[in-house]
């Protein structure tokens, strides 16, 4: 997703502007976490990964990935914490929309 600036539009509308990569026959790190449906509204429920290269220097997000061979990993954790803005700006933002929707647009 590219940088944006004020006044920021909606998530699935600045999707129409990223950038997709592609990577065949990489060594990676895919990192991430997977949510449950409860969290509808502060993010999206299912898996969210990131591809890290070998380098460490490039952390996108992962639309899809197929596998060959590698290490999984998991740490099940009944808690996580969340820091919101304390700007002016973020006291207006309407949090309480039904983005469910919306939301399967930007993952896909
Ligand atoms: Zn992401």
């Amino acid at each position: 997703m590219p940088k944006q600036e004020l006044p920021y539009r909606k998530l699935a509308n600045g999707v129409a502007n990223q950038t997709v990569f592609e990577f065949e026959n990489v060594s990676c790190t895919l990192v991430g976490f997977r949510t449950s449906d409860y969290v509808t509204g502060i993010n999206v429920p299912g898996y969210h990964l990131h591809f890290i290269n070998e380098k460490r220097s490039t952390d996108e997000h992962v639309l899809e990935f197929e596998l060959e061979n590698g290490t999984t990993a998991l740490d099940s954790t009944p808690s996580f914490f969340m820091e919101f803005p304390k700007s002016y700006s973020f006291t207006k933002v309407e949090l309480g929309q039904d983005l469910k929707i919306e939301m399967e647009t930007v993952e896909k």
